[in-house]
């Protein structure tokens, strides 16, 4: 996870900062898991059919950005499945686009609004039942974004006239009151209906929540300061439960076993993995290259090419780095990581 993380840095150095991060969820309600659904299954009984469902949604949301274009040119993309416990499947997406989006441009790609429910009641039927935060706060105290009595994603927010480019990485997105034509929608929380305006609704793309209809949230990024925590948070660690403490037991200090043991996979991670689908993607390949100490290397070796490989042990890139610089004039003038290119 540290070395994904370190690579996704490495697209950073090269093409900047990543233009859009996308999350996208599985809906257990799409049609081609319902209509699969023996009688009086829910979609939990059945985690193949929740990992299979979701791995050909994400191969066309994938193809639709990098082959369809769907924002511009891609340059580079990664992507990270990541589960709740419990939970449903989510793709962690990062797009470089060949020509960086602009600022003027994001309300052409990213609303934070309700949509007009006459125009494109298909849209606000998606947009008022995948896109809302919460309801938290007052109408739901017990809602688990809340911390202190406080969203700690941060809402409702404020509304906003137009869209600015906010000063620390994320941009505020438009949000129009109702009387100055934002629209609202009626939500039935706990069996009473509440009345959901702008200030709630999770930044979406239109088109991409039209075709797929689940919960497809898309972030333009404008600031180098977010890179570092998306990068990292697109690669984190599995989700750990402990649940074993033994003190005379010598594996204690073990960190393999304690891994093992605390390592939590849940039930459609199981299967996902089970399918051999993959968890993490990225275009274009980041290789490592090695950095040691003098005879410092990692060998390979089998009993009967030890000790050969102990003489001559077979070269690094960091070795053939040296003795490059030592034949050759002008890799004197580069970087390390700038001779393989
Ligand atoms: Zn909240």
């Amino acid at each position: 996870m540290h070395e994904r993380t370190q690579d996704a840095m490495t697209y950073v150095r090269n093409y900047g900062r990543p233009d859009l991060f996308i999350t996208f969820t599985c809906n257990p309600a799409w049609p081609e898991i319902e209509n699969e659904l023996f009688l009086g299954q829910k979609p939990h009984n059945r985690h193949d059919l929740l990992a299979r469902v979701f791995h050909g949604k994400l191969k066309i949301l994938m193809n639709l950005i990098n082959k369809g274009k769907f924002f511009g040119v891609v340059q580079c993309y990664m992507y990270t499945i990541e589960w709740q416990k419990r939970g449903l499947p989510h793709a962690h997406i990062l797009v470089w686009l060949q020509e960086t989006l602009h600022v003027h441009k994001v309300d052409d790609f990213i609303s934070a609004e309700i949509p007009n429910p006459e125009e494109d009641p298909e849209l606000f039927n998606c947009i008022t039942t995948q896109m809302v935060h919460g309801p938290c706060g007052a109408i739901k105290p017990f809602s688990p974004c809340m911390k202190d009595g406080k969203c700690t994603k941060r809402y409702p927010r404020d509304f906003l006239k137009e869209t600015q480019t906010g000063k620390d990485g994320y941009p505020l997105y438009r949000r129009r009151r109702p009387e100055d034509e934002g629209f609202s929608a009626v939500m039935n929380v706990r069996h009473s209906d509440v009345v959901v305006d702008n200030r709630w609704i999770v930044p979406y793309c239109p088109l991409l929540s039209r075709i797929f209809c689940a919960h497809i949230n898309v972030e333009y990024c404008n600031s180098i300061k977010s890179i570092k925590y998306v990068c990292k948070y697109i690669n984190k660690e599995c989700d750990m439960a402990v649940f074993d403490v033994t003190s005379s037991d010598c594996n204690a200090h073990n960190e393999i076993y304690r891994y093992e043991m605390g390592r939590y996979i849940s039930s459609n991670e199981t299967v996902w993995r089970i399918l051999n689908f993959p968890i993490h993607e990225r275009y274009p390949t980041v290789i490592h290259l090695s950095v040691h100490l003098e005879n410092g290397q990692r060998v390979y070796f089998t009993e009967g090419n030890a000790a050969e490989r102990a003489r001559f042990a077979p070269e690094t890139t960091l070795t053939a780095f040296f003795r490059l610089c030592n034949e050759d004039e002008f890799a004197r003038t580069l970087f390390y990581h700038q001779v393989p290119r």
